[in-house]
């Protein structure tokens, strides 16, 4: 069975904010921090596994994890991934996040939820210190990420507005067939278990725990290769999911 191609890993669920197109409010899983000793195994194993790319975000704010930046920098000094983050980066960063994150991009995830001033001045460090920074909205905020993209001299890609497994209203269209995500991507949730997908917020389809399981393991099982072998309707989860399936833009 091939490795997946992604790491997804949740380093905190917490949030300080709370976005109109994003599930997180309605969360019920208890939140926290990844324990340093299972993320930096979590880390080994994927690189172990050949796993060539890590986004260090799941269901959450990264820099809500004080120690976010120096994880990231454990990734890229102790591993071959390529590593991209999300942020609302609504949080202020510190120089030393900058000078960790070097090597990395980030992702701005748009939204009029964080703090405007504070998102400027977080690109504008990013930028002195060469981290890439590219912004991501949905179609709402077209207008408002055109204009910051325009301050800060940095692009930006609009993004669809996916119904995140039918927990938000959306207009884009289901299809069925395989989709896309489970097999390419392993995401391990901040207590060690691994979801389903980066839009199984909760936790609701958990397909092993690392604090018992090897991860090639648990993505060699029978119920990690169910998901990724069955179209999207064959399975109560991932029923009325609208994110796009293997292969589509
Ligand atoms: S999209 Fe990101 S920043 Fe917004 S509520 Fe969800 S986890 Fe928080
Ligand atoms: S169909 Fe949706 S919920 Fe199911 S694995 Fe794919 S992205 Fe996740």
């Amino acid at each position: 069975m091939d490795a997946p191609e992604v790491l997804q890993i949740e380093t905190t669920n917490r949030c300080n904010i709370a976005c109109s197109f994003c599930p997180h409010k309605n969360m019920t899983r208890e939140q926290g921090v990844m324990e340093q000793a299972m993320f930096e195994s979590v880390v080994k194993q994927a690189s172990d596994m050949g796993i060539a790319t890590c986004y260090p975000i799941l269901g959450g704010e990264p820099f809500m994890d004080k120690d976010y930046s120096a994880r990231v920098k454990h990734i890229l000094s102790t591993t071959d991934m390529s590593v991209c983050t999300y942020s609302n980066l609504g949080i202020p960063l510190k120089k030393t996040d900058a000078e960790n994150l070097q090597g990395s991009g980030v992702v701005c995830s748009f939204t009029d939820q964080a703090n405007p001033v504070t998102r400027i001045k977080n690109i504008e460090m990013l930028k002195m210190f060469h981290v890439p920074v590219v912004i991501h909205a949905i179609e709402d905020y077209q207008a408002h990420a055109y204009e910051l993209s325009y301050r800060v001299n940095v692009t930006y890609k609009i993004c669809g507005k996916y119904n995140w497994a039918g927990q938000i209203p959306s207009d884009m269209p289901f299809r069925d067939g395989i989709c896309m995500r489970a097999p390419q991507t392993i995401c391990v949730l901040w207590d060690g278990r691994v979801s389903l997908c980066c839009l199984d917020m909760d936790g609701d389809v958990i397909l092993g725990d690392l604090n018992t399981q090897s991860m090639g393991d648990i993505w060699e099982g029978e119920k990690a290769i169910y998901y990724r072998t069955h179209t999207k309707s064959s399975h109560a989860f991932c029923k009325s999911c609208n994110m796009q399936l293997l292969g589509e833009e």
